[in-house]
């Protein structure tokens, strides 16, 4: 009682100031007794000021901020801190949190005996929330109020547990843009955060980290069988969502999901979008579990979309001619010209792989312009410097036909080089995009009108279609290597390859057999009626130099 009366009496002094300070004043006995000072501070918070227990002030506290505060104030106490320093929330009347921070020291006698402790309060809520403000600017993505990937990027830092990364890319993301506008592209994203948030955990887990880009962090043991069920379950809902948000619009996601982590690996994200854009690429509508061939093969692919238009500016293309016989190789009838690419990165690149992606990317059309160029410089070549007058066969893409500058410009380039049209040949492959789109067919039919040879080429590989044989015009029918191979095992086949050679003649069509790599397929060959070989049997693809070198030997 005595130490209180002399505390008491001290403080009078100083209680006016402390008033004008706007900050509270308190203190607190052994037995858990507070008081506290600058009744203005303290009339928020539902506490009497002169007459309260610590407890009743700990009652009051986040329930999240107890813990660390008690344990502060023990410490403290106990003299295992020198002083006191806490922030935490506390609920004021009307019900909502304001925060405070607390800084104390405490008294002790000449035997070190707790005697009191005294300390102020400041209202430091606006600071709070500036720091949240600024934190949010930092942190969180201001449209969908999910966490950003620089908040990402340092979780992947610092978590100790094992996890994984579930990465989503919302495929017609930008059509919805450019079709329905801006406003609904944002609704589009925040509908898709708020069926995020219902089905994956904590919102800490959820990230956008670019435009339609979203990853969860999936911590824990999830596995697979889990993650399937959750994804599935979060498809349906959202799908559905978006549907009706937009009348009839379907949805797709394409999702990766990185390998599990034993904690702090910052290559997760990395891993789950690869798996994500390889789902993309392949237009797959289930999450691809990340490994390293799914990345290789997705970095290929992208090196090549890339690539195809640099390459071709820096000299990695380059043509080879592949000569094709008379009937058991008497002499060589015409060549084919096969286009090669030599890529820096990669070495050699087979056409059965670059032409497919370069008809995606549109540059087929100024890689088809260089096949025909090279070509007729070989033409040439052949009939000029080697007295070797035959035509020459140029490979081309029915996206080239359906360029409408492509025949004018073909003819332009085969005419200025001065070389009569019909020793070009041209071969055309896809006979499904010939029976369904019309401008190719008329193409088509232009080459043939101008004077040019067109040939129907890896007839019997996929969609072959007799219709198309048999409508439009084609002086040459070359049948893949796949079935010429067949008909040497197989009788029915080769019944088969000697009535369509039967039914070509009759319609002046000339047959070439692809593939031809033994004595015994060339024999098959003459027995089935057609009329040329082509294969690994009579020679390889050549380039200039090796053609020019057979012929001086
Ligand atoms: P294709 O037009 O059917 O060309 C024949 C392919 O068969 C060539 O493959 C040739 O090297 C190969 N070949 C020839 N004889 C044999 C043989 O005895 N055995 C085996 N196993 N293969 C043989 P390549 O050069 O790899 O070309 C593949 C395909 O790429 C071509 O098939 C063609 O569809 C396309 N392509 C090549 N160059 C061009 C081009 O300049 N433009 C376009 N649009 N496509 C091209
Ligand atoms: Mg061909
Ligand atoms: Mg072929």
């Amino acid at each position: 009682m005595k130490i209180k009366q002399v505390v008491e009496k001290e403080f009078v002094h100083v209680e006016e100031l402390i008033e004008a300070s706007g900050e509270g004043l308190w203190k607190m006995y052994p037995d858990g007794e507070v008081v506290f000072y600058n009744k203005e501070f303290y009339k928020i918070i539902d506490i009497d000021p002169q007459k309260a227990m610590i407890d009743d002030w700990i009652r009051l506290i986040h329930p999240e901020d107890t813990k660390q505060f008690s344990e502060n104030l023990t410490e403290h106490i106990s003299g295992e801190l020198s002083r006191f320093t806490s922030q935490y929330r506390i609920k004021s009347k009307m019900g909502d949190y304001i925060w405070i921070e607390a800084k104390a020291a405490a008294r002790y006698d000449e035997k070190g005996q707790f005697l009191y402790m005294v300390g102020s309060h400041m209202n430091i809520t606006k600071r709070k929330e500036y720091e949240k403000m600024v934190h949010d600017l930092a942190y969180k993505d201001q449209l969908t109020g999910l966490y950003n990937r620089q908040k990402l990027s340092e979780m992947m830092k610092s978590e100790n547990s094992s996890y994984r990364i579930l990465y989503m890319n919302l495929s017609k993301f930008r059509m919805i843009n450019d079709t329905y506008g801006y406003e609904a592209a944002n609704r589009v994203l925040k509908l898709f955060a708020e069926a995020l948030l219902a089905v994956f955990d904590s919102p800490e887990h959820v990230f956008r980290v670019d435009a339609d880009e979203f990853a969860i962090v999936l911590v824990g043991s999830y596995s697979d069988e889990n993650i399937k069920r959750l994804i599935k379950h979060f498809t349906l809902g959202f799908k559905e969502l978006i549907y009706a948000f937009i009348n009839g619009l379907d949805i797709n996601l394409y999702m990766g999901l990185s390998l599990p982590s034993e904690g702090k690996d910052e290559n997760l994200l990395e891993q789950a979008k690869w798996a994500g854009l390889y789902a993309k690429r392949k237009e797959l509508d289930y999450c691809v579990i990340y490994n390293a061939e799914i990345k290789e093969e997705t970095e290929r692919g992208l090196f090549m979309e890339l690539g195809i238009r640099k390459g071709l500016k820096t000299n990695e293309f380059f043509m080879v001619f592949q000569p094709i016989y008379k009937k058991g190789g008497r002499a060589i009838a015409f060549y084919e010209s096969l286009m090669r690419w030599e890529s820096r990165e990669y070495g050699k690149i087979s056409p059965d792989e670059f032409i497919p992606v370069a008809e995606k990317t549109g540059d087929i059309v100024d890689l088809g312009y260089f096949a025909i160029q090279q070509s007729v410089e070989m033409i040439k070549f052949l009939h000029e410097e080697l007295k070797h007058e035959v035509p020459m066969s140029i490979n081309l893409s029915v996206l080239q036909l359906l360029d409408n500058q492509f025949v004018s410009n073909a003819c332009k380039m085969i005419d200025e080089a001065g070389i009569s049209r019909r020793w070009i040949i041209f071969e055309i492959t896809e006979s499904f995009a010939l029976e369904s789109n019309q401008v190719a067919r008329k193409a088509l039919n232009e080459l043939n009108s101008m004077g040019f040879q067109v040939a129907l080429d890896d007839f019997g590989s996929g969609y072959s279609s007799m219709t198309i044989l048999l409508q439009l015009i084609f002086s040459k029918l070359k049948i893949d290597k796949e079935l010429i191979w067949k008909a040497h095992q197989d009788k029915e086949v080769e019944t088969f390859i000697k009535a369509l050679t039967y039914l070509c003649h009759s319609k002046g069509i000339e047959v070439v057999g692809e593939g031809i790599e033994t004595i015994h397929m060339s024999k098959n060959c003459q027995n089935m009626g057609i009329d040329y070989e082509q294969g690994f049997y009579y020679s390889k693809p050549l380039g200039q130099r090796e053609i020019f070198e057979q012929f001086i030997n």
